[in-house]
């Protein structure tokens, strides 16, 4: 991956950044993606915030590196506290776990005024985005699930206010844990994602069932239960 060629990945989170938007990357790492946007003109000014020392040297770097100082500015903080009131329409988080791209929305929310467009890419766990997005009055408008070097990715576009809504109030838990569009679309990489989960949780049971029984084992199973049945009911016989 470099800054004229992107990731799958990364690739599919710049194509739902608007065309000529003002955006932030935070946790930018090395600032491929703002890097990318500003190199082929598809965003006209981009914020790269990075909290770790490491990760914003790198990013400082590249950027200096492209001749794109004029256009990326390189941030170092925690979070959305790099973006001033009003500065950006977009905001782009990849390749963490989906309750720290939550949280750092929930902490960062009075800088969401001026937002239009979310692009979100969690690890794992895009569960605690999507009740996030519910609970704040975000529309999720689409998602994709990609497979790439053998890990699976989900991508997740939301926008301010009802625009759409994608949940049915008979399979809501479904879908907010396998996604509303991805249920229903249920490609290659969705349903070989949700049959390994599945098949975890499945050992995980096994292996509680041998321990002894407290009530944390106990929950965990009725946790692990439901998850499976959630799993069984979108995908059916498929994931067995
Ligand atoms: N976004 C890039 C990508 O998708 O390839 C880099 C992902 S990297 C695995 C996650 C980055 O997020 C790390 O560089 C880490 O330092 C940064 N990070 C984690 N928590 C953060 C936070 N609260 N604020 C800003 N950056 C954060």
């Amino acid at each position: 991956m470099n800054t004229d060629r992107l990731s799958n990945r990364l690739e599919t989170v710049a194509k739902y950044i608007p065309a000529g938007a003002k955006f932030a990357d935070i946790g930018s790492d090395h600032a491929y993606l703002p890097c990318y946007m500003l190199k082929k003109q598809k965003a006209s000014f981009a914020i790269a915030g990075e909290v770790v020392d490491g990760p914003f040297l790198s990013a400082q770097k590249q950027v200096v590196n492209e001749g794109l100082s004029d256009v990326i500015s390189v941030r170092k903080g925690n979070g959305l506290e790099v973006i001033n009131d009003g500065e950006v329409d977009c905001i782009t988080i990849a390749g963490m776990g989906g309750s720290l791209i939550a949280a750092i929305l929930d902490d960062g929310k009075d800088k969401l005024r001026s937002v239009k467009r979310l692009v979100l890419q969690p690890n794992v766990s895009a569960y605690s985005i999507r009740i996030w997005l519910m609970d704040n009055e975000w529309s999720l408008m689409t998602e994709e699930i990609i497979e790439e070097d053998d890990k699976i990715y989900e991508v997740l576009v939301a926008e301010k206010g009802e625009g759409k809504k994608p949940y049915s109030s008979s399979h809501i838990d479904a879908e907010l844990l396998l996604g509303p569009y991805l249920s229903k679309e249920k490609n290659q990489a969705f349903q070989k994602k949700w049959s390994i989960e599945k098949a975890n949780w499945e050992r995980i049971i096994g292996r509680l069932e041998t321990a002894n029984e407290t009530e944390e084992t106990a929950a965990k199973r009725q946790e692990l239960s439901w998850k499976i049945a959630l799993v069984q009911e979108v995908l059916g016989n498929e994931s067995n």
